[in-house]
């Protein structure tokens, strides 16, 4: 086929590889768009390629780890509750 309409142009956020896909390849379910919330509650939206979102995976599963320990652990202001801490 020499013409081909409704292809749609992918770029990583973050690596920048590109795709130009149909809209029936089955490779568009290789890229996924992503949303995250700064520190500050600003919500960022990104689109990654098959390989950044595995390492996106990695990352925030690594991320909600430290979080849901950080929620079992409370600050106390007392000193000695700091004892044992690492
Ligand atoms: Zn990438």
């Amino acid at each position: 086929m020499a013409k081909t309409e409704n292809i749609t142009r992918y770029e990583c956020d973050r690596c920048h590889q590109a795709a130009y896909l149909t809209g029936d390849d089955p490779r568009r379910s290789d890229w996924r768009q992503i949303r995250r919330y700064t520190s500050d509650g600003v919500e960022a939206e990104r689109l990654l390629c098959a390989v950044c979102y595995r390492d996106y995976r990695n990352l925030a599963v690594s991320q909600d780890s430290d979080f849901n320990r950080w929620m079992i652990q409370p600050t106390v202001a007392d000193d000695k509750s700091k004892e044992g801490r690492s």
